[in-house]
């Protein structure tokens, strides 16, 4: 009897032992598995649908910075910043004589003017401003060199106006709503196409005709800033005179035939 006493004995406590820890153990642990397994579904979802956002993005950014700058802005060269910094161009614009978006993509030509007067640049383009006729040109390059900036080149500027009926197909432009043809009236059934300003920068060489030659300095500055544009669009652009797309204009002028040829030829007065 004292065996199987004994033998109870360890029995019983045996099994209060495994009650004590089945009801000890069991409260604490269901809460925090539920609250781990809660922790956990929420980790694990979280994850799930994370790392698919950052992996797709990750190559889209580079991508995405390297597209723009090649197709839609177009960048400015080092090379052209250089060439703008050494002609000292500055700045004069005013809103109403912008036209509308003439962004890279639709620049052909580059149209070279004579003023058909004399002053200084600035004060060419401050004519133009408080004429009323919103005309102007891009650039204006004066006599000593000095070239001036009256629009930007991502804007039309209303500068090679109404060109001979049938030049909008003769030159491969068109007449479109881009330009918004403010100060612009129709003059005559002999010129009935309006392409030219949406497609091309225009130049002003202050110069009457008659008046004799042009400067050298003025030449030079021409030169460079035809270098200027071609690097600016990273394409060379054809460069024709107003009275290239309007055949009765007057401008340039008879003296500067020689020039616009070997422009035509070799983008500088030289040839
Ligand atoms: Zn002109």
């Amino acid at each position: 009897m004292g065996l199987l006493g004994n033998l109870l004995a360890a029995l019983l406590v045996g099994m209060l032992a495994v009650m004590l820890a089945s009801c000890a153990a069991p409260e604490p642990t269901p809460i925090e598995d539920a609250t781990s397994e809660l922790r956990g579904s929420e980790l694990t979802q979280r994850p799930q649908a994370t790392p698919p956002e950052p992996e797709p993005a990750a190559p889209e950014e580079p991508a995405s910075e390297e597209t723009p700058a090649i197709t839609e802005t177009p960048s400015v060269s080092a090379n052209a910043e250089a060439l703008y910094a050494e002609l000292g161009i500055t700045q004069l614009f005013f809103d109403d004589l912008q036209h509308g978006d003439k962004s890279a993509p639709y620049q052909k030509y580059i149209v070279l003017h004579d003023t058909e007067g004399s002053g200084s640049p600035e004060n060419v383009i401050y004519g133009w401003e408080n004429n009323g006729n919103r005309i102007a040109a891009h650039f204006v390059v004066g006599k000593d060199g000095t070239v001036v900036q009256a629009v930007p080149l991502d804007q039309i500027g209303h500068h090679a106006g109404w060109g001979d009926t049938g030049h909008n197909s003769a030159f491969g432009v068109e007449d479109e709503s881009r330009d918004d043809k403010i100060g612009t009236t129709f003059f005559s059934n002999a010129y009935l196409d309006y392409g030219m300003n949406s497609h091309s920068v225009g130049i002003e060489l202050v110069h009457a005709g008659g008046e004799g030659d042009y400067p050298t300095a003025q030449l030079e500055a021409l030169d460079k800033l035809i270098a200027y544009i071609d690097a600016y669009y990273g394409f060379q652009s054809s460069i024709i005179a107003h009275n290239d797309w309007a055949l009765s204009n007057s401008d340039t002028s008879p003296e500067f035939e020689g020039y616009l040829n070997n422009y035509k030829s070799a983008r500088s007065y030289k040839g």
